[in-house]
């Protein structure tokens, strides 16, 4: 009986740990273990009732109420949390977003094209970014509605990502490219040789070549890492031979992001992706959206 006690209430920490850790890290630790995040709040509550059931095979009653209510508070806490997070990166919200530009008003606008000189001036032109930093599945489930609301944007790949390898990415990359959908490098070489620079360089300069077998591509941007600044290559890299450009070089009115997760709804309850509403006639506007948060 003690080891199902023990498993019961041990599972029970475990989830709760997990779960706060993961907001931590901005949900991505429920993206990288599993695909966890549509689950999160039927989760919270299994490890509550689990909990309890765990102290009333152990303890008296007045323990089991006292101890069983902070379980469900704590419960409670992290499916607020996870609510709170979750209701800005909801599919339907992109869907409805994806709904507003497909308006009149707005010319979306390749990367790749932009900078060979698209740009309508009587029209609001939108640069739809997505930077698939770890989920395949999640890019092409976004690539997929894209494709329902006959939307184009540019998906920028890393070569050296965690939990994916180029060579899994390919089919998808080429089925952008097929479909018209712009494609870019996500660069990571920096962060992948560890703050080496020559050889995060040599290494740029094939991995873009390996990209350009599968698509024409001018575009990159750099991939954020915690210690190894991938932005910081690109001064030293001779962009001029190599025809690239950074997505953070092109000049736009309005650069909007989902990043930070605490900003993509204000106190108000307006989401960020609102604020395309705002956007006048000749403005150019960055959108970036990571695939990963998205469900
Ligand atoms: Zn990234």
């Amino acid at each position: 009986m003690w080891i199902l006690t023990l498993l019961l209430i041990g599972g029970s920490l475990c989830i709760w740990i997990f779960t706060a850790i993961t907001f931590q890290k901005q949900l991505r630790f429920a993206t990288l273990l599993f695909d966890l995040l549509p689950f999160y709040p039927l989760i919270e509550v299994v490890a509550a009732i689990s909990f309890t059931i765990g102290l009333h095979l152990w303890l008296p009653l007045e323990y089991v109420i006292f101890f069983g209510c902070i379980g469900w508070v704590i419960a409670l806490l992290l499916m607020h949390q996870f609510i709170k997070w979750g209701r800005g990166y909801r599919l339907d919200q992109y869907r409805m977003f994806l709904h507003t530009i497909k308006d009149d008003r707005f010319e979306i606008v390749l990367f790749n094209d932009h900078l060979h000189g698209e740009f309508s001036k009587n029209k609001v032109n939108v640069l739809l970014r997505h930077d698939v930093d770890i989920s395949l599945s999640r890019a092409r489930k976004m690539y997929e509605i894209e494709k329902e609301q006959g939307i184009k944007s540019t998906y920028f790949f890393r070569m050296h990502a965690e939990k994916y390898s180029y060579n899994e990415a390919k089919s998808l990359i080429a089925q952008l490219v097929n479909d018209g959908y712009g494609i870019g490098l996500h660069y990571d070489e920096l962060s992948f040789t560890r703050g080496n620079k020559e050889k995060a360089i040599a290494l740029f300069k094939e991995d873009l070549s390996e990209l350009r077998k599968i698509g024409t591509t001018h575009i990159v941007c750099a991939h954020g890492h915690s210690k190894y600044k991938n932005r910081a290559m690109w001064e030293e890299l001779d962009r001029e031979s190599l025809q690239v450009w950074s997505a953070y070089d092109i000049i736009h009115d309005l650069y909007i992001s989902e990043a930070g997760g605490k900003r993509i709804v204000d106190s108000e309850g307006k989401h960020i992706l609102q604020k395309i509403e705002e956007t006048t006639i000749g403005q150019v506007i960055q959108v970036l959206i990571h695939p990963d948060w998205w469900f």
